[in-house]
């Protein structure tokens, strides 16, 4: 089963750009343009990664990030314009894995979500815990 990325964007074109290059990258991708959908979807549909813009129209990317805290541990990354010292902090601490600064490279985008589960501490036990990255090698399926 290959690993979903759920894109919160509320830019379209910017999302489906995002998408393309995940898709083509082996990912299976969740999107919406809402940051309150966006947390009712990573409750539902349990993703392996969240790429979270931080502009968003209804509810602030940092209150996503914050509600998505409460409920998983769901690795996340961030988008922002805001390209300041002070907010990329400020990102991190509200619990984020990574961020990228806009304008950015979607190529660039694919090898950051590729890298963060890398950054993570292996599962016990050598089992895959949740499939990640799509073809991962090394881990024995199924033991615990
Ligand atoms: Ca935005």
């Amino acid at each position: 089963m290959a690993a979903t990325v759920l894109v919160v964007e509320d830019e379209r074109k910017l999302r489906d750009l995002v998408r393309s290059y995940l898709e083509r990258a082996g990912f299976t991708v969740l999107s919406t343009e809402s940051g309150a959908e966006a947390i009712t979807m990573a409750m539902t549909s349990a993703p392996d990664l969240v790429i979270l813009d931080l502009g968003l129209p209804d509810v602030p990317g940092e209150t996503v990030a914050r509600e998505l805290r409460v409920t998983s541990s769901t690795p996340i990354l961030m988008l922002t314009a805001k390209s300041a010292e002070e907010d990329r902090i400020r990102g991190l601490e509200l619990g984020a894995d990574d961020y990228v600064t806009k304008p950015f490279s979607p190529r660039e985008l694919v090898l950051r979500v590729q890298a963060i589960p890398r950054s993570r501490s292996p599962p016990p036990n050598g089992a895959c815990s949740p499939p990640w990255p799509p073809s991962r090698a090394g881990c024995t399926p199924g033991s615990s």
